[in-house]
């Protein structure tokens, strides 16, 4: 990337009333067939033009064309039942519907490329394209078949990388796994979670990321985020071996967060992602704020190697809202900019 501390969303935006009801993750379509074809590219247009307007520099589909950032994925695959939807916890926190794994999964055919080279045909900015990480995966749904978390996240890994590289094809700049999992199932993570991850990107040449939070901004969350005291030592667990590995970017959470900022030195040499922006509330930040947040990360991070986002998905929010935090992310990027350049 030429330009310094190019800025992003870490995954979803809120997607138009017409296509699904706002404000809600996992929120259903409004529409079917046809008519639903058509309108999640005219939301991915209006998104992309959102973005553009907001000064966002690398630009993402804004998960206009997927009900969630897991479950659409995983429902495309063969070995799973999506109707038979069974309730599990997930992320060791809360109850979700999700699919069930009844045989051996595979990918009989692309789910994501077809709206990434849609993308890519609105677009010559860089594009950024988010995949579920094999960990988080295995934890979204229900697995009658295999039985093991890690048997099935490197069947998952194998899958990602055939996703991944017909992607990359398509002309996507960076591809990001999510793994929220990542920040709650330490032992697997040092195990076999960065190892399923690594496979997961495996021969690509563009560049990779991976995306670790502490979720959406939903109730259970926030609940969550009461219970774990002043200091989020969290991704101390990750980083070191995520150091090590070949991942590109690590994109995490910070703003309005209680995680050490010298944390970042755990994971020095890396490129850092950082949530700049909260999206567990709707007060929208003032580009200094955003600016305040940039300046403490640069203290652990060169210049080079910051990218500036959001915290995380946006889907929940008011569309006003998410459009004034995207204009405040890259005001506040520029402010930095602007006192890096004299
Ligand atoms: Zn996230």
């Amino acid at each position: 990337m030429e330009l310094l501390l190019p800025t992003s969303t870490a995954g979803s935006l809120p997607k138009p009333s017409w296509l699904a009801e706002p404000e809600k993750i996992w929120s259903p379509w409004a529409l079917e067939g046809e008519q639903l074809s058509e309108a999640k590219q005219d939301a991915l247009r209006l998104t992309l033009q959102e973005q553009r307007h907001a000064g966002i520099d690398i630009v993402s589909d804004g998960e206009q064309t997927r009900q969630h950032f897991v479950t659409t994925f995983i429902e495309h695959l063969d070995g799973v039942d999506f109707e038979n939807r069974k309730t599990v916890k997930i992320r060791d926190r809360y109850e979700a519907s999700v699919p069930s794994v009844v045989g051996a999964v595979s990918r009989q055919r692309p789910v994501f490329v077809d709206d990434a080279k849609f993308l890519r045909q609105q677009t010559d900015q860089p594009i950024k394209w988010a995949l579920p990480g094999p960990m988080t995966m295995i934890d979204t749904l229900y697995d009658g078949h295999y039985k093991s978390r890690e048997k099935l996240a490197w069947e998952f890994a194998k899958i990602l990388n055939q996703e991944a590289k017909e992607l990359e094809a398509a002309g996507v700049d960076i591809i990001q796994f999510d793994e929220p999992a990542f920040n709650v199932f330490f032992d697997d993570v040092n195990d076999w979670g960065i190892a399923t991850l690594e496979r997961a990107i495996e021969g690509l040449k563009c560049e990779t990321a991976v995306h670790i939070c502490y979720g959406y901004g939903i109730k259970a969350n926030n609940d969550w985020k009461k219970t774990l005291g002043s200091e989020w030592r969290q991704y101390e667990q990750a980083f070191p071996k995520l150091q090590q590995s070949n991942i590109d970017i690590v994109s995490l959470e910070c703003q309005n967060s209680h995680v050490p900022m010298d944390l970042i030195e755990l994971i020095r040499g890396k490129k850092v992602m950082v949530g700049a922006i909260d999206v567990a509330t709707n007060t929208i930040e003032t580009p200094e704020e955003v600016a305040d947040t940039l300046r403490k990360v640069l203290q652990f991070v060169d210049a080079d190697k910051l990218y500036p986002s959001t915290n995380c998905g946006m889907a929940p929010l008011p569309r006003e809202v998410a459009r004034g935090k995207l204009k405040a992310l890259s005001e506040g990027a520029a402010i930095i900019r602007k006192e890096l350049s004299v």
